[in-house]
């Protein structure tokens, strides 16, 4: 990296030409479609947009991954602006959009739904946005829904998804040829990591086909487990739900001597619900993650400190991911390996788990009376309609994804960088996922507001002990040898 330092006198800023700035770009159609003719974005002369001074994004414009650098750093990896551009690689009458979909449920899917196709009738005068029922094997086993902006109007109220969804049935071949047959232009795919695995597979089928096609993924995961996005849409809705799960268990807990309350939260690889949920309660006595291995017997275990809560408090609240733990759960590594339609592996009831050996310790080994109240509130949450945070988000996603098709992107998927929206290579959200960074700073605050045991220093400390140990056993060979 080359860097220009300030001049003594003049006192300028500093000023780095840097080697270390990477754009990571989504593909285009023209990428292999050279030959694509473009035309005015029409935007202009929409209602909404008449009035926006700067009406399109600067195509240099590139959101940073990285927003906290040193001085002399590498600035990193950085992605395309989301945002409406000045030409367009559709006319809207050409435009035939679907919809599709897929994997579990999470409130405001139907908000995005809604809004991709408000967004193109509204925005770009794009009339033809058919709606793909049941997933990805609806595009060749179901017949398609018209998506009317009178047909949409009032989804966003409801929970789950309009066009319904599954799990399983991705087979690109079929859903290619089918998306040819209909003449389907721009694909929108609403779903989790295997949804925009799939999306992927869809964007190369189509390259290679040379077929003037958009694929644009919104990624959904009401765990907050995508990678590179700021969070995902419905993991607010989430998290506030789920406070009337905690307060319950905590108004059952408190009113019963001894009283146990254990709240079963989402998050099968990512603690992010409980982890937020925790912190956004001050009832809690202990978050379960499945970042962060716990133990139940000894000192510094889980027993001990239910126990101490116990005797300080008369109640105790645990919030467990359902993920947390797994290690123990899985028994019987048969149960372990089953898996889902999509080839997810399934978990087993860690609720229920821990529900069980607490009361036994406490009932058969401490001789205590307890009395334990179990909440697993899962379909409760997801089932529910995203409340007007994500209503937000979901609007600026679903208005990015379509700005993004109708500029000719494709293979992107949308989301907040920093909060600034931009336009992702699908492949980058789906190689890795997000978890909950146990030497990172938010789960220091949620142990400093529960003040429950970490877990790790006492493993650490376990470790100590027995290094301790061993080196005292030296130490007395040595000693007794002499
Ligand atoms: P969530 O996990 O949040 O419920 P998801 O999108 O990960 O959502 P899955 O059931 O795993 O849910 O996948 C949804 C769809 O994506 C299924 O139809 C599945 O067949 C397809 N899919 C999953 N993984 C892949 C993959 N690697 N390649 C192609 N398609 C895939
Ligand atoms: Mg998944």
């Amino acid at each position: 990296a080359e860097s220009v330092s300030p001049t003594e006198s003049n006192g300028s800023v500093d000023k780095h030409v840097d080697d270390d700035f990477i754009i990571e770009d989504v593909p285009h159609l023209t990428d292999f479609l050279p030959h694509l003719p473009s035309y005015p974005n029409p935007l202009k002369r929409s209602q909404a947009y008449a009035i926006v001074k700067e009406t399109f994004v600067n195509p240099e414009d590139v959101v940073a991954k990285n927003i906290i650098v040193q001085k002399d750093s590498p600035r990193g990896v950085h992605f395309r602006r989301a945002g409406p551009r000045e030409k367009v690689f559709f006319t809207p009458e050409e435009v035939r959009a679907c919809i599709v979909t897929c994997g579990g449920l999470c409130p405001g899917i139907n908000t995005v739904i809604r809004e991709i196709v408000c967004g193109l009738k509204n925005m770009y005068g794009v009339d033809d946005v058919i709606g793909i029922q049941g997933g990805y094997r609806g595009f060749y086993s179901k017949n398609t829904l018209n998506l009317t902006t009178k047909v949409v109007t009032d989804i966003h109220k409801r929970g789950g998804t309009f066009l319904q969804t599954s799990r399983g049935g991705h087979d690109t071949k079929k859903i290619v040829d089918n998306i040819q047959d209909r003449g389907i232009n721009q694909v929108y795919i609403i779903g989790g990591d295997g949804t925009q695995k799939g999306a992927a597979a869809i964007y190369k089928e189509v390259e290679k086909r040379g077929i003037k096609v958009a694929v644009a993924g919104i990624p959904k995961t009401i765990d907050n487990d995508i990678a590179v996005i700021d969070k995902s849409f419905g993991f607010d809705t989430a998290v506030e739900e789920a406070q009337r799960a905690i307060n319950a268990a905590h108004v059952e807990a408190e009113s019963m001597e001894n009283g146990v309350g254990i709240v079963k939260l989402m998050g099968r690889y990512s603690g992010f619900i409980a982890m937020l949920a925790t912190l956004g309660n001050r009832d809690v006595d202990c978050c379960l993650i499945p970042e962060s291995p716990f133990f139940l017997e000894g000192p510094g275990g889980l027993y001990e400190y239910v126990e101490q809560r116990l005797k300080e408090n008369g109640h105790v609240l645990i919030v467990l991911a359902e993920g947390a733990g797994q290690e123990y759960v899985a028994q019987s590594m048969q149960a372990f390996q089953e898996k889902d339609a999509s080839g997810n592996r399934l978990l087993l009831d860690v609720g229920l788990w821990l529900t069980q050996h607490i009361k036994d310790h406490f009932t058969n080994i401490r001789k205590m009376t307890i009395n334990m109240k179990y909440i697993d509130p899962t379909y409760m949450i997801r089932a529910i309609p995203s409340n007007a945070s994500d209503n937000i988000y979901c609007t600026l996603l679903a208005q990015s994804a379509v700005h993004g098709a109708m500029a000719g992107f494709t293979g992107f998927t949308v989301g907040p960088v920093n909060s600034r929206h931009a336009y992702i290579p699908i492949d980058r959200v789906t190689e890795t996922t997000n978890t909950v960074n146990l030497t990172g700073r938010m789960w220091a605050r949620l142990l400093a507001s529960t003040n429950q045991p970490s877990f790790i220093q006492h493993s650490q400390a376990e470790r100590e002990r027995v290094d301790r140990q061993t080196i005292d056993a030296i130490h007395n060979m040595i000693i007794n040898s002499t």
